[in-house]
């Protein structure tokens, strides 16, 4: 499977996470991630769909960014109708009380960022963070190897 058949997949299925205003230049660069994280996002979009389905919150949270960061995945929900500059972060300060949706799916994205977090993002392995000359990424040994030989550290 290509990134761009990944992605139409999680646009197909999902539909419900993202935001149906999106262009299919806005879906380029939505999802962009290596193959080794793909089953934990589906996996999170899996679930996420289920949590606003259940708690009728549909078409209120939209999934506007999932990417690689510092070696770490990132996804980025926004209220559907926030207009406000603000960043929703678990560790981000608010002054409104999150809703019962956004906690679970807070939640969610911590145990999937977690798992992430050991898991090659290349291969899907069992991996860590690795750093070279400033750049960061999660993946196992034998991709470190090959990341170390393109960057001609060894
Ligand atoms: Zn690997």
């Amino acid at each position: 499977m290509t990134h761009d058949e990944f992605v139409a997949g999680i646009r197909e299925r999902y539909s419900d996470l993202f935001d149906p205003a999106n262009s299919d230049e806005d879906w380029r660069y939505l999802i962009t991630i290596g193959p080794g994280w793909w089953p934990l996002v589906e996996e999170y979009c899996e679930r996420a769909q289920a949590m606003l389905r259940d708690h009728g919150e549909v078409g209120l949270w939209f999934v506007r960014q999932i990417k690689e960061k510092f070696g770490g995945v990132r996804i980025y929900v926004r209220p559907a109708t926030e207009r406000l500059n603000v960043d929703w972060y678990p560790q981000a300060v608010h002054d409104i009380d999150p809703t019962p949706v956004q906690e679970l799916l807070s939640d969610l994205r911590s145990q999937i960022v977690e798992r992430a977090n050991t898991t090659c993002e290349e291969c899907g392995d069992v991996g860590g963070l690795r750093v070279i000359n400033g750049w960061y990424r999660t993946c196992c040994e034998k991709h470190f190897e090959e990341w170390q030989r393109r960057k001609g550290s060894i």
